[in-house]
């Protein structure tokens, strides 16, 4: 019987299984590998790691985690949870059956985008949904001056408009994709 099983292997899931690691606690952690973030080459805005690889990221953060004995990652997609009596059972879409006492849910979330053609190609390139991750990159995009004089206009407009925008783009960049579609 686990202590726990934690389903998605992103910075939640590794996180808690860190702790739980750390608490001593008999953990398996199931990634499907397939994160949110996985349209983009850089993150930011984490101390210590802004403007790091996605990958490798995850890369360190798993390597922190492995140090501890109790937890183990295994690369495979959770099916199915049921409770029965106190227990869950958690079933990989292998067929391999685990019991475990606790479920942790760290499977991230989806993007939906707006149908607008092309978008596909060019989300977490020059299209974003996040101002303060990427804005501060695209500002040179949205003020050409930003680069020559140093003026930091476009990532405070990005700051600034938060709850205004939901997608925001780095239009020069959008302007060329389109070019090269055509
Ligand atoms: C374009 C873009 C740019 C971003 N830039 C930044 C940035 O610069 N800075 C920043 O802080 N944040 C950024 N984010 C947000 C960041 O990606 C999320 O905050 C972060 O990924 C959330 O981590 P998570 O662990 O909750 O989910 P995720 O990283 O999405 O991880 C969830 C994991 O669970 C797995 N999973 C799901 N279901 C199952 C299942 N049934 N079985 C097994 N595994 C499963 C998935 O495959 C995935 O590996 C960006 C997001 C996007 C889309």
């Amino acid at each position: 019987m686990l202590d726990c099983v934690i389903i998605g292997g992103g910075p939640a899931g590794l996180n808690a299984a860190l702790v739980m690691g750390r608490a001593g606690r008999k953990t398996i952690l199931f990634d499907e590998d397939k994160p949110r973030n996985r349209v983009t080459q850089e993150s930011h805005g984490f101390i210590t790691q802004d403007g790091v690889k996605p990958s490798e990221f995850k890369k360190r953060a798993r390597t922190d985690v492995q140090k501890y004995r109790s937890v183990s990652i295994k690369e495979e997609r959770v099916e199915i949870i049921e409770k029965a009596s106190g227990v869950f059972r958690i079933q990989t879409k292998g067929g391999t059956d685990y019991m475990a006492k606790k479920v942790l849910l760290a499977t991230g979330l989806r993007d939906v985008l707006p149908e607008i053609p092309g978008i596909q190609n060019v989300y977490g390139t020059s299209v974003f949904s996040c101002p303060f991750c990427d804005g501060w990159e695209m500002q040179a995009d949205i003020d050409p001056a930003a680069k020559r004089t140093g003026n930091q206009k476009g990532g405070r407009y990005c700051g600034d408009r938060l709850g205004a925008i939901r997608f925001f783009c780095g239009t020069a960049r959008l302007r060329n994709h389109s070019e090269r579609r055509d």
